[in-house]
C-alpha cells in the first residue's frame, strides 16, 4: 500500500473510498455546472482546469488566482487526485511503465513510449479486462471494474511527473489494460478533457481509442468525440477470430466491418487503424495477407502489424521475422498502407499484450 499526500484532500484514507466528487471526473462543461451547484462561480472552471491540466498543480492552496474561501471549498468538497504511483519500471529503450494505485487498492498500468518525434502514453480503461482474448496477458487477469474518468485522466497527470525532464506527452492511445468501449461514458469524458483547449489541449488526431469491436459503441464514440479509431482485427476468417477474440462470436467480421463501411465519420483523413497481431502459424500466412485487402474494401484503413509478444500465459508463438516481412510486403503490394509496430519495453513487460501487473522492479514505496 502507498500513502496519499495530504494535498489530495482532507479525510482521504489509504484504500478507502470516499464519495466526494472528483474534479477530474468532469469535462469543463460539467465542471461549470458542478461548481455552480456547489455555490462557486462557473468561470472558475477555466482557472481550475488551467492549474490541474496545464500547469500540473493539484493543491488548491497553490491556486493563487482563486479567492482563499473558494480554495478552501475546493479542498473540503472535492477529490482531486485519483491515482498514486506504486511502482515504476524503466526499460533500456526508454519506455517507462508505471503501476498506479486507485483509492480502493486496485492497480492499473500505464506505459510511456518515447519515440523520435513524439512521446506516446498508453492508458488503461479497466482494472483487468472481461474480453478474454486468448493471446493477451491482461485477458488472463479477469475483470475487476471500470476506471472512472478521473482515474483515466490521472494516468496522464501521474505519467507526466514520471517522465524524464522536459519530455512532453504528445500522443495518448487507449491501448492499455481493458476494453475502452465497455467503459464508453468515462472514456468519452476523458477524451473531452484531453482535447479541450482549456484542459490538456491535445490535437484530436493525437488521441486514439482502440477497441476489439464493440459495434454499437463505436458509433457513439465517433459521434461524441473527434478521436482516431483503432480496431483490433487479428484475423481474416471468423473461425480464427473466434479463437483469438471471443467477442467475435457476438459481432462477427461481417457485422463489424459492415458497420465500419457504413460509418460516415470515417474518411481518408480519419481512417480506421486496424491492429493485426501476427501470431506464428495462426494468422501470419500468405492466404491471410491476400484476403485482408478485400475484407477491408470500402473502409478507409491503415494496417498496423504487431508481432505477437510472447508471455507465459498464452500458448502462442511470435511470428518469424520472415513471415512478418512477407505479410507486410504482400499488403503493401496490394496498395494497403501498412506499418509494423516495433516492440517497446519488452524487458519490463510493457509491450502490447503484456500488461498484467508483473513487476520487474519496485521503486516507489
Ligand atoms: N481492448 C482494446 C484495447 C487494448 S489495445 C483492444 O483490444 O483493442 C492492446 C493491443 O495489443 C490490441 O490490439 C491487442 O490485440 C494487442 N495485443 C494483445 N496481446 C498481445 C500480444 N501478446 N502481443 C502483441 N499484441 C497484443
Amino acid at each position: 500500500m502507498i500513502s496519499w499526500p495530504g494535498a489530495s484532500g482532507a479525510g482521504a484514507t489509504v484504500g478507502g473510498v470516499t464519495s466526494r466528487p472528483n474534479l477530474k471526473d468532469l469535462s469543463l462543461e460539467r465542471l461549470r455546472e458542478q461548481l455552480v451547484s456547489s455555490g462557486l462561480r462557473a468561470f472558475r472552471a477555466d482557472q481550475i482546469a488551467a492549474w490541474l491540466y496545464r500547469r500540473g498543480v493539484e493543491d488548491p492552496a497553490a491556486m493563487t488566482d482563486l479567492p482563499l474561501v473558494e480554495r478552501r471549498r475546493l479542498e473540503s468538497e472535492f477529490e482531486i487526485r485519483a491515482l498514486e504511483v506504486a511502482a515504476v519500471d524503466r526499460s533500456r529503450d526508454g519506455t517507462v511503465k508505471a503501476a498506479l494505485q486507485a483509492r480502493d487498492g486496485s492497480v492499473v498500468e500505464s506505459v510511456l513510449i518515447p519515440e523520435d518525434e513524439r512521446t506516446t502514453l498508453c492508458v488503461s480503461t479497466q482494472v483487468g479486462c472481461p474480453m478474454a482474448c486468448s493471446f493477451c496477458a491482461t485477458g488472463f487477469l479477469g475483470f475487476t471494474r471500470n476506471l472512472t474518468t478521473a482515474e483515466i485522466v490521472d494516468q496522464v497527470c501521474r505519467m507526466r511527473e514520471v517522465a524524464a525532464d522536459g519530455q512532453e506527452i504528445s500522443n495518448v492511445v487507449f491501448m492499455g489494460m481493458g476494453e475502452p468501449l465497455l467503459n464508453t461514458d468515462a472514456v468519452i469524458e476523458a477524451v473531452r478533457l484531453l482535447v479541450d483547449p482549456k484542459a490538456f489541449a491535445m490535437a484530436p488526431r493525437r488521441v486514439t481509442v482502440s477497441t476489439v469491436g464493440v459495434v454499437p459503441q463505436i458509433e457513439r464514440l465517433l459521434e461524441s468525440v473527434p478521436v482516431n479509431l483503432a480496431v483490433s482485427l487479428h484475423a481474416t476468417t471468423d473461425q480464427v477470430r473466434d479463437q483469438l477474440v471471443p467477442l467475435n462470436r457476438r459481432f462477427p467480421l461481417e457485422v463489424l466491418l459492415g458497420a465500419l463501411r457504413r460509418q460516415k465519420r470515417l474518411s481518408a483523413r480519419r481512417p480506421v487503424f486496424f491492429e493485426y497481431t501476427l501470431i506464428g502459424g495462426v494468422n501470419d500466412g500468405l492466404a491471410d495477407a491476400r484476403r485482408l485487402p478485400g475484407l477491408l474494401h470500402g473502409i478507409p484503413a491503415k494496417i498496423n502489424l504487431i508481432p505477437m509478444n510472447a508471455h507465459p500465459d498464452a500458448a502462442y508463438d511470435a511470428p518469424s521475422e520472415a513471415s512478418v516481412d512477407r505479410f507486410m510486403r504482400e499488403l503493401a503490394a496490394r496498395g494497403m498502407t501498412v506499418t509494423v509496430r516495433r516492440s517497446r519495453g519488452e524487458d519490463i513487460q510493457a509491450a502490447c499484450g503484456q500488461l498484467a501487473l508483473r513487476r520487474t522492479r519496485e521503486s516507489a514505496a
